[in-house]
């Protein structure tokens, strides 16, 4: 177990060392674990994104069949600009039993520790397929886990179980909920502040908008589902931001709205954006054009990353339960990929070396013996692939 340590930290570093910031490109890191898993036996597909500069790697060892086991991860990092760090990020250094590099914890330390045990893995695997699917721009709104899914999709393969290793201090993680962004874009029609009905003040159907916001807020609190064990039960909206408008004597013409909301349970968006939709439709656009033809309201959305619903049964929490020895799942305030798998039908949990807690911030860290941890629940995974 000590040699496979000290080879998963050498790959670490390897890894750390590739700069992968969400706004750049993952190629060469991609290429470099493309190389290992090949060499492991496993059959890679690397699949880039419209820009060529991203890529997803998926691979299997086993047969190409139905029901495999997935371990997931995202491939890249969040920057590093204007942190304070006592060492260079992007060059590996052990201090004390922590591994401090930017991707320690999340989550360059899982995907290193699922290659590194690949030769291992792809030794034991039966009937049973192991998957390994390493994405790119998770950080900023999960973009390479939907081509991926959408991949797996079109090719009719059907995993059932994922395991997404990102940082829970090994701990069984069961569900979070989703993170829907939007960006609301009022235009009205200027005009001279002393003859409000000449124009169409958007910042003045912003604020009838974020009303509506308070008044869907509350509505969704009697929606929460009984038993939810979601902190708090319901789904929220926040409004981050509004904006607009020049000065005090001009009516504005331009208003923005920043808001979010967190999805507990299927249905509440679509319940959240119809009744916008309807709002819009029928009482501010009608209001708006009346003056100004040209008025208008544009939904723009920044990212919808879904939700991890808890389940009754979940084959994937079993597994890992079994593997772990932990008792119990818990539910997190993060978002993850995990949502996206489970839209595809598979069972799903986030368990990973490591504290979500270091992750995005300087001096990100992994402690050795989270890492060693994990490599203790892949090698009981080897085993169980060998019956
Ligand atoms: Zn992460």
């Amino acid at each position: 177990m000590l040699d496979r340590l000290a080879e998963t930290c050498a790959l670490l570093a390897d890894l750390i060392a590739y700069p992968t910031v969400s706004a750049d490109s993952n190629l060469a890191l991609i290429d470099h674990l493309a190389g290992r898993l090949e060499h492991a036996g496993a059959k890679v597909e690397v699949s880039h994104d419209t820009t060529g500069h991203k890529a997803n790697l998926f691979a299997t060892i086993g047969p190409e069949a139905d029901g495999g086991i997935v371990l997931s991860g995202h491939s890249d990092v969040v920057p590093v600009t204007g942190q304070d760090w006592s060492s260079d990020p992007f060059a590996m250094v052990e201090r004390k039993g922590r591994l401090y590099g930017r991707g320690t914890c999340d989550m360059k330390g899982f995907i290193a520790a699922a290659v590194a045990m690949a030769p291992h893995l792809g030794a034991a695997v039966r009937n049973r397929p192991l998957h390994f699917a390493f994405t790119y721009d998770e950080e900023i709104g999960c973009f390479g886990a939907r081509a991926l899914a959408e991949g797996l999709q079109a090719r009719r393969l059907r995993p059932s179980v994922a395991i997404v290793g990102e940082p829970t201090s090994m701990r069984i993680i069961e569900g979070h909920k989703g993170c829907y962004e939007y960006s609301t874009h009022f235009t009205g029609l200027e005009g001279h502040g002393s003859a409000p009905d000449l124009g169409v003040n958007a910042v003045e159907y912003a604020v009838r908008y974020v009303a509506r916001l308070l008044d869907l807020k509350e509505a969704l609190k009697a929606r929460a589902p009984a038993n939810g064990r979601f902190d708090p039960p319901w789904t929220t909206i926040n409004t981050g931001a509004l904006v607009g408008g020049h000065a005090h004597n001009v009516i504005a013409g331009r208003a923005r709205v920043d808001w979010e909301m967190r999805p507990v349970q299927p249905g509440d968006a679509e319940f959240v954006k119809d009744d916008l939709h309807r709002y819009c439709t029928h009482t501010l656009l009608p209001a708006m054009r009346a003056v100004a033809p040209e008025a208008a309201i544009v939904l723009e959305t920044i990212g919808e990353v879904d939700g991890l619903i808890p389940m009754d049964a979940n084959e994937a929490r079993d597994l890992v339960a079994e593997l772990t020895g932990a008792n119990g799942a818990n539910v997190v305030p993060f978002g993850t990929e995990a949502g996206i798998f489970q839209n595809l039908g598979m069972s799903v949990v986030i368990c990973g070396p490591g504290s979500i807690t270091q992750a995005h911030k300087p001096d990100e860290y992994l402690a050795l013996d989270q890492l060693a941890e994990c490599l203790t629940m892949l090698d009981r995974l080897g085993a169980k692939l060998a019956h």
